[in-house]
């Protein structure tokens, strides 16, 4: 392989018998040479590792940003998307599996430079970037590089991400990350383990660190039935989001459809999403949301003071309309979490 072509990556270390050892993310992979680690696209070559997929590009869209989803970050806006292959977990329900799971070999991958990317966004008139679709962390030289080219043109940048980064790339990341949304995909290390083979501690640290960072975060949580649905989780779950974040966490609650090895599995019951909405409104946080269930009382945005709708979701559709520019409820004038509102 031509390493000409290539990447050195980012944090690893050299071992013996040109071993290296990756640690951008809590898989600390020790590689041998000639091979790959589980995120599928860091490659050691020669004792030095590479990432395979700089400026290899998957997929690009515009979205709404509400898709990612962030309801609290420049809502009803639209967001240049941007994906590569591979991804540092193995989730069983994943629903991107075709480039999550993927090779640079079995996709065709369009090549692009950092300024391309940026350029390319500015043309499509979006004020960001948004690294998804798979996880960013596994093409972390590639963002960074992009990202600070962006930063310079006035483009925020937003990570959608399972959060299994470590903390040193994570601190460099959120200097050109305005905004994240972290799956926290279970509340047990045995659901990390068995469906998404990681663990969940790391990703929780993730949360904190991004938060005390002063990256915009708001938290997924894919209900799965018979895998992470029962209410002593949730109740766990939701307890810890109150204490990282306090009443203003935002929450959202998915809706699981059955996809890549969960396919046996059955859509999650209503019931079973409104009881999640339902614990974590009792454990004090005020802006719970129920995805994937296309009911707009369960995605609209209302004032936890006075009640008032802030913004009305119905799909993406997205109508502002008891908030003022400053981010106050135009009703009773509290303060409301939400970030660059256009009216
Ligand atoms: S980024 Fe990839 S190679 Fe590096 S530790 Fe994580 S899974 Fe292993």
């Amino acid at each position: 392989m031509d390493t000409n072509i290539l990447k050195e990556a980012l944090y690893y270390k050299k071992l013996e018998s040109k071993k290296v050892r990756c640690e951008l993310c809590p898989h600390r992979c020790i590689i041998e040479n000639g091979k790959i680690g589980i995120c599928n696209v860091r490659k050691n070559i020669d004792g030095s590792l590479y990432s395979l997929v700089y400026g290899k590009v998957s997929a690009i869209a515009m979205d709404p940003i509400e898709k990612k989803p962030l309801f609290h970050f420049h809502p009803g806006t639209w967001i240049f998307s941007i994906s590569t292959v591979g991804c540092n977990l193995k989730c069983k329900h994943c629903q991107n599996w075709e480039i999550s799971q993927a090779t640079i070999d079995n996709l065709p991958l369009r090549h692009m430079s950092p300024e391309d990317v940026v350029k390319l966004a500015l043309e499509e008139g979006s004020s960001g970037i948004a690294w998804t679709y798979n996880e960013p962390t596994i093409w972390f030289e590639f963002n960074l590089e992009t990202s600070k080219i962006a930063k310079d043109k006035g483009l925020y940048g937003v990570y959608v991400t399972n959060g299994y980064i470590n903390e040193d790339p994570l601190k460099e990341i959120s200097k050109y990350i305005d905004a994240m949304n972290i799956d926290v995909k279970g509340f047990t290390e045995d659901f990390y383990r068995k469906i998404v083979s990681g663990k969940l501690e790391p990703v929780l640290e993730t949360v904190k660190r991004a938060k005390d960072l002063g990256v915009h975060v708001e938290i997924t949580y894919l209900i799965i039935p018979t895998l992470n649905d029962n209410t002593e989780e949730i109740r766990k779950f939701s307890k810890w989001a109150f204490d990282v974040f306090g009443e203003n966490a935002i929450v959202h609650f998915s809706r699981f459809h059955p996809d890549y090895m969960l396919s046996n599995l059955y859509e999650t019951p209503m019931k079973t999403m409104l009881s999640a909405y339902e614990i974590a409104k009792e454990e004090g946080i005020n802006f719970v949301y129920l995805g994937n269930v296309w009911d707009e009382k369960y995605e609209t945005t209302y004032c936890p003071n006075c009640g008032a709708e802030l913004i009305k979701r119905s799909g993406y559709r997205i109508e502002i309309r008891n908030l003022n520019p400053d981010g106050t409820c135009k009703v009773c004038g509290r303060k409301i979490p939400i970030i660059g509102i256009h009216q």
